[in-house]
C-alpha cells in the first residue's frame, strides 16, 4: 500500500534537488567557512549564496538574514532577543493565544523573570483583531508577536495592518512565518515586520535549519555566545548542508510556490467540500477563506481525533490532530479552545495538510475512507452520539 501523506505542516519531505545541493557539503566541500584556505572559501561562498536566495525570497537584504537551528530557535532568539536588549525590569510583550508554543512558551519563560506578557484572544475563525493589539499597546510595550498563519487550523493574520500599528506605536513587531514562506508571497516591507521566524523543514529543506530575519537597527540581544558568527548574532560553526539546502529550497519557492499554491487550493476545497457534504455534524475550523492553501481543519462530534488518526493510519493516510508537538498528549489543542471549541469537539479534530507530493487520488482516497471511519466510531462511542448523525448545526 502506497503511503498517502498529509502532514506537510508537521514537516516536508527534502526536495531531491535539495538533497543533491547539500551532499557536497558532507565530503568534498567540508570546510569551515571561517577558515581562509579553499575548503573554506567553497563553503563560506554557498553560505553567502544561500543567504542571498532566503533574503530574496522575502525581500530582505542579506545582511537582514540569521541562520538559525530552525524554526523554535528563531521566535526564541526574536522574543529574548528584544527584550534582553532592553534591560527595563518593566517591559511588556503582546502576543496570542494561538501561537506556537516556542513563541508562547518562550513569552511564560520571560513571565517568570518579571516580564508583563498580555496573551491576545483570536475570534471563532481564528483571527485576531489589530484593534486589539492597538488598545493592549503600553509605554512599556518592546515587542508584539503574531504568527502570519497558523500551524493548526491554517488561518492567515492581518499582519500588515497590525505592523502599521506597530510602527506607529515604536514597538518592535515580530512574526512567526514558519508556515508561510516559500507557500503565499511574504514581504517584509509589505507586511511591516521587524523579525520575522522560517523553517527550511516546512518548505522542502532540511531539518535542523532556518532563519531570524532582523530588520537593520533592531535592536536585539543573541541567545547564543561564542565566536563571531553571523555578524555576531549567532554563534557557532554554521550548519554549511543545511544552510545550502535551506539556499536551494528558498530558491525552487520562488518558481514553484505560486502554481503549487494555486493547485494545493483546489485540492484543499475539494477535501473541504467533500468531508462536509459526506459527514453530519462535521464543521470546518479556521477561516474560510483567509487560509492556508494547504491547511484542512475539521471537527467531528461524537469521535476521538486520536481514533480517526489510528483508523485513517490502518488505511496508510498520514494526518494528523493538530501540531504534531502536542500530539500524544491528552490536552486539547490550545489553539482550537482559543477559536471557542469544546474540549470534545478540540478532541475530535483532525487536521489534513497537503503538500507537493499530494495528488487528487490522495483526496479521493480520503474521501472515500473516512466517512465510513467516522460513521463506524460514532456507532461505538461512549459519547452519546447518534449514528447517522442529526444534521448540522
Ligand atoms: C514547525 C513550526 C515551528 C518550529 O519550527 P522548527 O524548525 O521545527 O523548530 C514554529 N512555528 C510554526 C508556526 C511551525 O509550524
Amino acid at each position: 500500500m502506497k503511503r498517502k501523506y498529509l502532514d506537510y505542516a508537521a514537516t516536508t519531505p527534502t526536495h531531491p534537488d535539495v538533497v543533491t545541493a547539500m551532499m557536497p557539503f558532507f565530503s568534498e566541500a567540508f570546510g569551515n567557512p571561517s577558515s581562509i584556505y579553499s575548503y573554506g572559501q567553497e563553503a563560506r561562498t554557498e553560505v553567502i549564496a544561500a543567504r542571498a536566495s532566503v533574503a530574496s525570497l522575502i525581500g530582505a537584504q542579506e545582511e537582514e538574514i540569521v541562520f538559525t537551528s530552525g524554526g523554535t530557535e528563531a521566535d526564541n532568539a526574536a522574543i529574548k532577543g528584544v527584550v534582553f536588549a532592553r534591560d527595563r525590569g518593566s517591559s511588556h510583550i503582546i502576543t496570542t493565544a494561538i501561537e506556537h508554543h516556542a513563541v508562547l512558551e518562550s513569552c511564560t519563560f520571560l513571565q517568570r523573570q518579571g516580564i508583563k506578557v498580555t496573551v491576545l484572544p483570536v475570534d471563532g475563525q481564528g483571527i485576531v483583531n489589530p484593534d486589539d493589539v492597538r488598545k493592549a499597546i503600553t509605554p512599556d510595550t518592546v515587542l508584539v508577536s503574531v504568527m502570519h498563519a497558523n500551524n493548526e487550523v491554517g488561518s492567515i493574520q492581518p499582519i500588515a495592518e497590525i505592523g502599521r500599528i506597530a510602527r506607529e506605536a515604536g514597538v518592535s513587531f515580530h512574526t512567526d512565518a514558519v508556515q508561510t514562506v516559500g507557500h503565499v508571497p511574504v514581504s517584509v516591507d509589505e507586511l511591516g515586520v521587524d523579525l520575522l521566524s522560517m523553517s527550511a523543514h516546512k518548505l522542502y529543506g532540511p531539518k535542523g535549519v532556518g532563519a531570524l530575519y532582523v530588520r537593520r537597527g533592531t535592536k536585539l540581544s543573541p541567545l547564543i555566545h561564542g565566536g563571531g558568527q553571523e555578524r555576531n548574532r549567532r554563534a557557532g560553526t554554521e550548519n554549511v548542508p543545511g544552510i545550502v539546502g535551506f539556499g536551494k529550497a528558498t530558491e525552487l519557492a520562488v518558481v514553484e510556490g505560486a502554481p503549487e499554491a494555486e493547485r494545493l487550493t483546489q485540492l484543499r476545497n475539494t477535501l473541504i467540500g467533500g468531508l462536509l457534504d459526506r459527514i453530519s455534524d462535521a464543521r470546518l475550523n479556521g477561516h474560510p477563506t483567509s487560509r492556508l492553501p494547504n491547511n484542512v481543519n475539521m471537527s467531528f462530534d461524537f469521535v476521538e481525533g486520536e481514533s480517526l488518526l489510528l483508523h485513517l493510519d490502518m488505511e496508510g493516510i498520514c494526518a494528523s490532530t493538530g501540531s504534531a508537538c502536542s500530539s500524544g498528549s491528552l490536552e486539547p489543542s490550545h489553539v482550537l479552545l482559543a477559536l471557542g471549541l469544546s474540549h470534545q469537539l478540540a478532541h475530535g479534530s483532525l487536521r489534513f495538510s497537503l503538500g507537493k507530493w499530494t495528488m487528487h487520488e490522495d483526496i479521493d482516497r480520503v474521501l472515500e475512507v473516512l466517512p465510513g471511519i467516522v460513521t463506524r466510531l460514532r456507532a461505538m462511542s461512549p459519547l452519546g452520539g447518534t449514528p447517522g448523525g442529526s444534521g448540522n448545526e
